[in-house]
């Protein structure tokens, strides 16, 4: 490598693409860069894949999915250490990610019949001499652009639903993270190798941009909020689809009757896990006055304990060198708007990494109450009981996960959240669970990948009736006499009028 860089940012080299470990810097992947013809050819390819994949049936795909799974479950130590080459996560991180990832194909492959298959519905009186038919078809060529935090879980996430629903796929990795792309590229080829079904593109952001342009049947984006308005507008162009997974600044709110122990826990592994670098990361706990104080000692106690490092510590480095400004910022900020630093604060950032961060009495309308921090640090802020809380948390425009601690109005507080999903008693945990969607709501984006309505993201409904018998009331047809409009007249005062 010639250039001088900082570890961990991407370099273009002769034409490839190259990304470093934000840790050591060494050379993690080295990938062709696209040009917008090598993607719109990529997309040719995939596009011209797709009768074949669709023709494979829910049958064919599930048995060859469900390879792909056993294959990634097999390698999953491989994939786990090029995760923490080529991001710094450290590698039990990355093994929770892949697991949760194998789990969401294992998912999607075995249930995509069931809910996208052919199937009857029934039909209504007025039209009873017809039966109706739905099934849920695909789009033909879905388009998955992701990002560098979770490499492996965020893209499979869409990757997996759109393959067991019959698209063929064209994935944009991340500029950080390039080789996970391709190592799940070539991981699926090995077990799907007579057409390119699943395929990667690489380069920076104009890739992704191109990968926009090019006529894929739908985009599915994961990313920040910002660089989700720019896809959604080059989409617009020419009508495609998108789904638009950006970015969170979630809350956790711990109630009087709260088990205190395992609100901690959870906010710690929550706020921390992955050095803090987690759309859906704990940015913010409400505590009610009872319990804060306790509370709070209890995050900084656990907090405190964690190690930070490269290779085996709790906290590995910020994977993209840029952010550590952003979290210097909202710490900076925090603390010099009467925000106090219980743990680390103004030199926890020692870059590449940053110490676990906890801080308290932060001011509502500061960025590290509203932005999204991506780091090791939490707030905590002291409420007058659990409504104050829903406020605060439900105050942003954000609104992707959230978690609640308590017994007796725990649930009904997670309702109350303004947010895709939200965990009891935990936090994360539906990520992890195939059988829900995950997505958000405002600027957290919409759609939804995972369960039944992930499934579904990635195909369009197709219904047909079908005529049974004559009809008793004619309707639809220019025979219709004034008699069976009469008749018409009065079934529907007699069926509707009451
Ligand atoms: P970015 O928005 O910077 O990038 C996301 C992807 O979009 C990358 O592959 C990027 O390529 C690509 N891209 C950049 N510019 C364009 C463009 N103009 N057109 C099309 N594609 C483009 O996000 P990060 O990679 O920094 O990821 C972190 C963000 O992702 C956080 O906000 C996080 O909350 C969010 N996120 C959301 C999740 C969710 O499910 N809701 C899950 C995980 C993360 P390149 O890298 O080459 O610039």
């Amino acid at each position: 490598m010639t250039a001088v860089h900082v570890p961990g940012t991407p370099i273009i080299e002769d034409g490839r693409l190259v990304s470093t470990s934000p840790a050591t810097g060494a050379e993690a992947g080295r990938l062709p860069v696209a040009s917008v013809a090598d993607v719109e050819a990529t997309v040719a390819r995939a596009r011209a894949a797709a009768p074949w994949w669709a023709g494979l049936g829910f049958t064919g795909r599930r048995e060859r999915l469900l390879r792909w799974r056993a294959l990634l479950a097999k390698r999953i130590e491989e994939l786990a250490e090029l995760v923490h080459v080529e991001g710094g996560k450290p590698p039990a991180d990355a093994i929770v990610e892949i697991v949760t990832a194998v789990e969401h194909v294992d998912w999607a492959a075995r249930n995509a019949r069931r809910v996208l298959g052919p199937r009857r519905v029934r039909s209504r009186l007025v039209l009873a001499e017809f039966s109706a038919h739905l099934e849920y078809q695909p789009h033909g060529v879905v388009g998955v652009i992701g990002p560098w935090n979770y490499p492996v879980f965020t893209p499979i996430g869409s990757v997996a639903y759109a393959l067991a629903a019959g698209n063929t796929v064209v994935l944009k990795p991340s500029e950080y993270t390039p080789a996970v792309g391709q190592w799940l590229v070539d991981t699926f080829a090995e077990v799907v190798d007579e057409q390119p079904v699943f395929s990667a593109v690489h380069g920076l952001g104009d890739v992704g941009a191109a990968l926009c342009r090019s006529g894929v049947d739908k985009v599915a984006f994961t990313g920040s909020t910002a660089t989700g308005r720019k896809v959604m507008a080059a989409c617009a162009e020419s009508l495609t689809p998108v789904l638009i997974e950006a970015g969170g600044k979630d809350a956790m709110i711990v109630d009087a009757d709260a088990d205190l122990d395992a609100a901690a826990d959870a906010a710690v592994w929550g706020s921390l896990t992955n050095a803090g670098q987690t759309c859906i990361g704990i940015e913010r706990v409400y505590a009610v006055e009872p319990v804060f104080d306790a509370f709070v000692d209890k995050v900084v106690q656990r907090a405190g304990r964690l190690t930070v490092g490269a290779d085996g510590a709790d906290i590995g480095p910020i994977t993209m060198p840029s952010q550590l400004d952003v979290i210097r910022r909202h710490i900076d900020d925090a603390l010099a708007r009467g925000g106090r630093a219980v743990l680390g604060g103004a030199e926890a950032v020692q870059p590449p990494y940053v110490r676990p961060t906890v801080l308290v009495d932060v001011p509502e309308d500061s960025a590290a109450v509203r932005e999204e921090t991506f780091g090791p640090t939490l707030t905590i802020n002291r409420v007058r009981d659990a409504d104050e809380a829903v406020t605060l948390a439900n105050a942003l425009p954000y609104g992707l996960g959230g978690s609640v601690f308590g017994r007796r109005r725990a649930v009904a507080l997670a309702r109350r959240l303004r947010s895709g999903m939200a965990s009891v008693n935990s936090a994360l945990t539906f990520a992890g669970m195939s059988t829900l969607p995950f997505g958000g709501v405002g600027d957290s984006g919409f759609g939804r990948i995972h369960g039944e309505d992930g499934l579904r993201e990635f195909a369009r409904a197709k219904a047909i009736t079908r005529r049974r018998a004559r009809s008793l009331l004619p309707a639809m047809t220019f025979d219709r006499t004034d008699a069976d409009v009469a008749r018409l007249v009065k079934v529907v005062k007699m069926m509707y009028g009451r």
